[in-house]
């Protein structure tokens, strides 16, 4: 699709994973916050999704020292309480003023079972909430191989934003994240994630409207780093990154955060 002219503000979203306890997240972002500034602000949007551990520190970190830094989850259940161990609710997490949630992380579609039908609900259940889902879509090798890497992602995206708005399509935030890419070093060309991402565009025109394909933010994640991220978030259908192992030090972080800085 034709570029936005910048009208769509890249996130730069920290993935931690399980990675980090509470004291290291405290530190992270601290080192983090002193390598970033008011001009980096100004042009991208930046999210740090802790595990649960080290939402309450962050947050109180983050409102202490009024960093222009979102807080974000790696996940939630979709109801709001009730007898379901181990969750935690979408409610919750906005107590925390947690802003974006990671729903339908491969590593959870893969390992824990979670399907299109659960990453549908938790993306309604996160609006409700007053929260930004973050809604990840992404092909096997075996798929891309086999010629059916779009067709899975866009039945994933369908079947995502099932029953949400067109209004509220337009304020989220998909992650394409083709699974082969991730943690693995290995990373899409920048033209391949390009023409998945207006791929994943044009359907959201068709599914819910242009005003919301044109507002919908697209990020790529799949192995970034300090040296890739530049050339990936030059694509016009690319509004950010969600970094996993690239997150974990403030340094390199703050490099992708910066990525413009390199590309000037
Ligand atoms: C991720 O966790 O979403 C991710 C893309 O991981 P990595 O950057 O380590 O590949």
């Amino acid at each position: 699709m034709a570029d936005n002219g910048g009208a769509r503000k890249p996130l730069m979203s920290g993935n931690w994973k399980m990675n980090h306890n509470h004291l290291q997240a405290i530190q992270v972002v601290q080192k983090l916050a002193t390598r970033l500034n008011d001009k980096t602000y100004d042009v991208v949007d930046v999210s740090v999704h802790p595990p649960f551990t080290g939402l309450r520190s962050l947050q109180t970190l983050i409102e202490a020292d009024k960093l222009p830094i979102a807080l974000g989850a790696q996940n939630c259940h979709w109801e709001e309480s009730g007898a379901y161990t181990g969750e935690v609710s979408p409610q919750m997490l906005a107590k925390l003023n947690v802003v974006y949630v990671v729903v339908g992380h491969s590593e959870r579609r893969q390992h824990l079972g979670e399907t299109d039908e659960m990453v549908n609900k938790k993306v309604k259940a996160v609006l409700a909430a007053g929260m930004t889902p973050i809604m990840c879509v992404g092909e096997s090798m075996e798929e891309r191989q086999e010629g059916d890497a779009q067709d899975k992602v866009q039945g994933q995206v369908r079947a995502g934003l099932e029953g949400v708005s067109d209004e509220q399509v337009g304020g989220m935030v998909i992650a394409y994240e083709p699974i082969w890419a991730i943690g693995t070093g290995e990373t899409a060309t920048a033209d391949d994630a390009q023409e998945m991402c207006e791929a994943i565009r044009v359907l959201v025109a068709d599914t819910s409207s242009d005003d919301a394909a044109e507002a919908l933010r697209i990020q790529y994640g799949g192995s970034v780093k300090p040296d890739n991220t530049a050339e990936l978030m030059d694509q016009p259908d690319i509004d950010g990154a969600l970094v996993g192992g690239g997150s974990l030090d403030p340094d390199d972080f703050a490099k992708i955060v910066q990525f413009q800085a390199s590309s000037d």
